[in-house]
């Protein structure tokens, strides 16, 4: 098919990232990462590098307005960009937020999200130096950018995985797809169970303590944040590091909640795991000589846990030794825009 009749849907997200990220640069400075990881990466300055993220909230596809307080909303942006710069190991700097709104939106609506952009920025020791201010049609648009930085040499990418490396996660996957089925209703619960996954949906918590933990004990080799589904980001490390990566099904760290959530919807948990996006957790590969010196990191549950989930392998692509031993393939897909 000739180029120029294809469509955004035909190559999807990924496959539009890729075919525009060659020839970008232009400048006498060259950054140390551009396009492809979870921040840019520029430097060094003074043995510090920055790191440059910027991320966009589109209602009716990020979010639906009357379903999200919009101090939710004003929080979740914040709490996405941050997410990528823990997956590098950075310290969030600055941020600058650029909204486009239909005019006839309440004014209080964008004070609550500004109420909620400012309750992280206080917590996670960020100033807001600056946006942009649209009218849209008809739907309201968040994006924000965040400067952060890190010790030169204390930054992991995408692409330093290796086969034999052991792969971990800093917490449960699949909770902020339970609780977008409930906010969709597309599925029920008890409230307590309900409660706890909607949050998760809603309130996202940046692993910036982790990540920096991570990063500055130099153990892991590669680290990303699970932004579009675990087997989606796991792939972008496979990628970028040219290996493949076998998953343990019963070592998939599982809620209480999301396994109450499929048992009552007949759902299955390990798809919502694998595959639901949102849980901004960080994953991370460390080689075998190095994991226990980096299980002592997490002894007292602090910064947070660390679940052991799989192994990085030399053949390429995914699989997972089921419960029953048994080796499957698995899509390596996860949320895509365009698809
Ligand atoms: P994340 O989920 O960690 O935010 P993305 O999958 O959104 O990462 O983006 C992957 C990489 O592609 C990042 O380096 C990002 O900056 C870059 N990127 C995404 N969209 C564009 C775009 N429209 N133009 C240039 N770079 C882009
Ligand atoms: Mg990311």
């Amino acid at each position: 098919m000739n180029k120029k009749d294809l469509k955004l849907s035909d190559i999807g997200e990924f496959g539009f990232i890729d075919s525009i990220k060659e020839n970008c640069h232009f400048s006498r400075s060259r950054p140390i990462m551009g396009i492809g990881d979870d921040c840019a990466v520029i430097g060094p300055y003074n043995g510090k590098v920055l790191l440059i993220t910027t991320d966009l909230l589109v209602e009716d596809i990020h979010f639906v307005l009357a379903r999200i307080k919009p101090v939710d909303l004003g929080q979740k942006v914040m709490a996405v960009n941050l997410s990528d710069i823990a997956a590098m190991g950075g310290i969030p700097l600055h941020g600058f937020i650029s909204l486009a709104a239909p005019k006839t939106i309440d004014l209080g609506v964008l004070h609550d999200v500004y109420d909620g952009i400012r309750d992280m920025c206080r917590k996670y020791h960020v100033n807001i130096l600056g946006g942009d201010t649209s009218s849209s049609p008809d739907k309201l648009i968040i994006n924000a950018a965040i400067v952060g930085e890190a010790p030169e040499g204390e930054v992991l990418y995408r692409n330093g995985a290796r086969p034999g490396d052991k792969i971990y996660v800093t917490g449960t996957v699949g909770d902020s797809a339970g609780g977008l089925k409930i906010i969709n209703g597309h599925a029920s619960a008890p409230d307590s169970t309900a409660s706890v996954l909607v949050k998760s949906h809603h309130n996202p918590v940046p692993f910036l303590e982790a990540g920096r933990i991570i990063a500055g004990s130099r153990l892991a080799g590669s680290m990303i944040d699970l932004s579009d589904g675990l087997c989606s980001d796991l792939g972008h490390i496979c990628q970028e590091s040219g290996v493949g990566a076998r998953l343990f099904q019963s070592s998939i760290p599982i809620s209480k909640e999301v396994k109450v959530l499929a048992e009552i919807n007949r759902l299955d948990p390990y798809d919502l795991a694998l595959y639901g996006g949102e849980d901004y957790r960080l994953l991370m590969t460390v080689p075998a000589g190095k994991c226990s010196e980096f299980q002592s990191l997490f002894v007292t549950g602090r910064p947070c846990q660390i679940y052991e989930v799989g192994e990085i392998t030399s053949s390429k692509g995914l699989r997972m030794i089921m419960e029953d031993g048994k080796e499957v393939a698995i899509r390596a897909k996860g949320y895509d825009h365009f698809y």
